[in-house]
């Protein structure tokens, strides 16, 4: 993809803008751009400068990227939204073409490093609950305020806020800092390495507890528990990745979102608003609290991945109503005139809060309040979910486990 039309190939120290930033170290990419650590030398802050590829296409993407983000920015001057902005953007000429650049504030790993990095076992449920907080409130303020629909919403793209400003780092010289990463640490900002560096010094600590109770009565020693909840680490997130993102009321391709987190009206075609996000959001969630996706949909014999998508929907929130079922452009393809499925035809039933228990080992009334936070979102009928502004106010987000006292006096940063 590095040729003429495609990515902007970039090495360490190289500088844009008339020589205002410089490139630091590469973040991540995607199919539109790379995003490269910069420093930004105007400022002396540090910036995610994300370079598009620079085929018509892509430009023409990045023109709306970017007039989507400054709606964001500029209606948002506190920065208190939960939601990337934009700091600038500018044009860059190099042998491939002419890229546009955005340049945003740099943010830290995503919460899918985060899943990963609990080895898929799920966060702690007061976690869950203040990134949900986070994700809400930039949902709240995309939708009601600026009339915007992600639709792109997934682990993916909630990044965390870096813990650790590395613009407070002291410049020593005239070339800024290259940031140091320390050995197996996860590409991307300083959130994570944070942790790291949290669960290193814990695990140190109960391994030499162990050791010390093991002198004393060998044979007793306590099992070593697997790290669940990150008590003590303080963080907040924001949304990111609006390069998908449409208004209201001009919806962009039919065929929106990606796979597991798309809601069935996307899946049945039967036309779509913000409760496409609510939806996505409800998936995210769910993740969160149990490291594993809600629907991971496989084409099978004799049914598509969409049949299969439908089907396990149904499995695990009932039946869907006829009339949402046999609505959409799709639904005649999937759907007899019953509104059952045409090819898959014996459904395992099983609830939200079923699943939180057998499979996922959650105590009962945990299962109960999560599942009740949750299943009002996963309404097949997109009016009838709640929107972000109600979630905000459900007693769920303000419940708090006994971790909570604990956390607030032992901030990190
Ligand atoms: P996609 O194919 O997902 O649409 P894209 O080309 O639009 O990709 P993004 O998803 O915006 O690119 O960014 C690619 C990656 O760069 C992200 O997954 C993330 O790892 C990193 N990244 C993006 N924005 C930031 C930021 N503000 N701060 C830190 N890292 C970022
Ligand atoms: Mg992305
Ligand atoms: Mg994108």
């Amino acid at each position: 993809s590095y040729r003429k039309g495609g990515y902007h190939a970039v090495r360490v120290g190289d500088s844009f803008a008339s020589g205002r930033f410089i490139a630091q170290r590469k973040l991540g990419w995607g199919q539109f751009s790379t995003v490269w650590l910069a420093y930004d030398t105007q400022t002396s802050k540090y910036v995610a400068l994300k370079i598009q590829k620079s085929a018509p296409e892509f430009v023409q993407a990045a023109v709306h990227e970017i007039e989507i983000l400054s709606a964001i920015t500029e209606n948002d001057p506190k920065n208190e939204k939960c939601v990337v902005q934009l700091v600038d953007h500018f044009k860059h000429r190099g042998p491939n073409g002419q890229h546009l650049c955005m340049v945003l504030e740099f943010l830290g790993d995503s919460i899918l490093h985060l899943i990963r990095y609990n080895r898929y076992k799920g966060l702690c449920l007061n976690k869950v609950r203040e990134i949900c907080k986070c994700i809400l409130t930039g949902l709240d303020y995309l939708h009601r305020e600026l009339r915007i629909i992600h639709t792109d919403l997934k682990p993916e793209n909630i990044l965390l806020m870096s813990t650790v400003n590395p613009s407070k780092d002291p410049i020593k010289s005239k070339t800024p800092p290259i940031l140091e990463r320390p050995e197996g640490s996860f590409p991307g900002g300083g959130a994570v390495n944070v942790i790291e560096k949290k669960l290193k010094q814990r695990a140190r600590r109960a391994v030499a507890k162990i050791a010390a109770e093991r002198r004393g009565m060998i044979g007793c020693a306590p099992e070593v528990k697997p790290e669940r909840c990150l008590d003590g680490i303080d963080f907040s997130c924001k949304i990111v990745d609006l390069g998908n993102a449409c208004w209201a009321d001009k919806p962009i391709a039919e065929e929106i979102q990606t796979r597991q987190y798309r809601a069935p009206e996307v899946v049945l075609q039967s036309g779509y608003s913000f409760p496409v996000d609510m939806w996505s959001f409800a998936c995210t969630a769910f993740e969160l609290a149990t490291g594993e996706m809600m629907f991971a949909p496989k084409p099978g014999p004799g049914f598509s991945e969409d049949e299969d998508h439908l089907a396990l929907m149904m499995e695990l929130l009932g039946k869907m109503p006829k009339k949402i079922a046999i609505g959409g452009g799709l639904s005649k393809d999937y759907f007899d005139r019953h509104g059952d499925l045409k090819r898959i035809r014996r459904l395992k039933h099983s609830s939200v809060s079923r699943l939180l228990i057998d499979k996922f080992k959650f105590p009962e009334t945990d299962a109960r309040e999560f599942a009740e936070f949750l299943n009002p979102i996963l309404d097949f009928d997109p009016e009838k979910r709640p929107t972000a502004q109600q979630c905000l106010q459900h007693p769920w987000l303000s419940q708090t486990g006994p971790k909570t006292v604990a956390e607030k006096s032992n901030p990190v940063g």
